[in-house]
């Protein structure tokens, strides 16, 4: 299994604070059948500045320290980047890690509450830039669960879909879940990633979302989650499912 996004490398943001617990969080990882996990520290999110080279380099010391313990699993590097509107400035640009350093997909948070307005400009400047960014956990963003077709408007802009693991069963409480599933339905997610910072209360849930998934819609849609993973780490590009938009308030229980 690949997982697309956590907060794994130690002291750099909300993540383990010691290289102890990343080693404990590492190990946890390879029980659950992950192989393959991007590092992703927050970076301009308000709180934390964690860019490009400062990221790299502590992927290849911790890299080094698995292949010393023989931990049969590989960190690749990436970065959660907050949506600003100075991101595509060049000093701003340059401190920008793409997964696995492609350059060729972009893990973006949005902010909890909105989606701003400048939003569209950053996807069509990253469209420019042939970079395509991956929408994190759209399923917590508050206007987002108000307006669902915003969703359908980011997928039509060229953005793609991260829900989080923890949100699929139930981490988040039932008003996001049921949420999330919706998203599911319509065919507006692309990939499923744990966001763990930690093993107590968001911990690594890949495994158990996608038996979720299974249950709920089958073998194909677990398939085709893991299948995008697998795409993103080869830089190659993922399968498109033809999202479908959302018809009405579907969500009267908000
Ligand atoms: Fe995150």
């Amino acid at each position: 299994m690949i997982d697309i996004h956590c907060h794994i490398l130690p002291n750099m943001d909300d993540g383990p604070d010691y290289e102890n617990e990343f080693m404990k969080m590492v190990t946890f990882a390879v029980n659950t059948g992950i192989t393959h996990l991007f590092a992703t520290p927050h970076h301009m999110n308000g709180k934390y500045l964690n860019p490009k080279h400062k990221i790299l380099d502590r992927i290849t010391i911790m890299n080094e320290k698995l292949q010393l313990t023989n931990t049969p699993i590989i960190i690749l590097p990436g970065q959660e980047l907050r949506i600003h509107r100075g991101l595509l400035t060049k000093s701003s640009f340059n401190e920008i890690l793409t997964l696995g350093n492609n350059g060729k997909y972009l893990l973006l948070e949005l902010p909890s509450f909105e989606v701003p307005i400048y939003t569209w400009e950053i996807l069509y400047e990253l469209s420019l830039q042939d970079i395509i960014p991956i929408i994190v956990h759209p399923e917590r963003n508050v206007e987002i669960i108000n307006q669902p077709n915003l969703l359908y408007r980011i997928v039509q802009e060229g953005g793609l879909i991260q829900l989080t693991s923890g949100s699929i069963i139930g981490h988040f409480g039932n008003k996001i879940k049921s949420f999330t599933e919706k998203i599911i339905e319509h065919d507006l997610a692309h990939f499923i990633a744990s966001d763990a910072h930690n093993l107590n209360t968001r911990s690594f849930s890949l495994h158990q979302a996608y038996d979720k998934i299974t249950k709920l819609y089958g073998m194909n849609k677990t398939f085709y989650f893991k299948e995008n993973a697998e795409l993103l780490r080869l830089n190659l590009n993922i399968k498109l499912a033809t999202p479908i938009p959302f018809r009405k308030k579907i969500l009267g229980i908000f």
